[in-house]
């Protein structure tokens, strides 16, 4: 019971290809115009962060009413 993921866990927006820059699964995003890589993944390539979406499904605002 001691397993440890791989040295670098890989980033969870690398799951995915990047509908910005293209960058194909498991690739760091990169720069379109030069192809340069970028440390962070754009923003269009992360999930969702904490915003949810407005299906009203979420927890409603208690007290928010006026
Ligand atoms: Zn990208």
């Amino acid at each position: 019971m001691t397993e440890r993921p791989a040295r670098r866990p890989q980033h969870p927006s690398r799951t995915v290809a990047c509908p910005h820059c293209h960058a194909p699964i498991g690739q760091p995003c990169v720069v379109p115009s030069n192809g340069r890589p970028l440390p962070n993944p754009h923003e269009a390539r992360t999930p969702t962060p904490t915003t949810p979406a407005q299906t009203g499904a979420w927890p409603p605002k208690n007290g928010d009413a006026s």
